[in-house]
């Protein structure tokens, strides 16, 4: 008597993509890695992209292809303490906790904010309007990745 079970068949996969960031997140990625956050600016609202982007998001124009370096520097305008462990497609493990994520706006960007990590998880201590600075890993470290960014650290200024 036949098994009405079907067979199976098991294929172990191992995929690995790959694809171009573009010309617009490729060259914010690669500015990374030398130590620079670059933006691009909107010819008809002045307004910038950080990440820089192809198209203006408010006035759907395209955006200028120069791009501008921004300050390290910035101004928290809103922060969420983080105390659940996520997983974290970037290292493939479970992110450790707790740390701090922020709206940063950096120095010369208008209102458009970056977010990322800050360096301070002690809640007593982080407040709106906090100066922060980027601290970038050592030039031999970086990846072209967010992750070029360590943290931003709290300065006095
Ligand atoms: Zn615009």
């Amino acid at each position: 008597m036949m098994s009405s079970k079907p067979l199976e068949v098991v294929i172990p996969m191992d995929l690995r993509y790959r694809w171009s960031a573009g010309p617009f997140l490729g060259a914010f990625l690669r500015g990374l890695k030398q130590g620079r956050i670059l933006a691009n600016r909107c010819p008809s609202c002045g307004r910038h992209q950080l990440p820089p982007t192809g198209v203006c998001g408010r006035c759907h124009v395209p955006m200028e292809k120069e791009f501008l370096e921004l300050s390290r520097r910035g101004t928290v305008i809103s922060y969420s303490f983080v105390v659940d462990p996520i997983y974290d497609p970037a290292t493939g493990s479970m992110r450790d906790v707790p740390y701090t994520i922020a709206s940063i706006v950096l120095d010369g960007a208008g209102d458009v904010a970056f977010f990322h990590r800050l360096e301070e998880i002690c809640q007593e201590k982080v407040r709106l309007g906090m100066r922060v600075e980027a601290v970038f890993r050592p030039p031999e470290e970086r990846r072209g990745t967010m992750e070029d960014i360590i943290h931003f650290r709290t300065i006095e200024d």
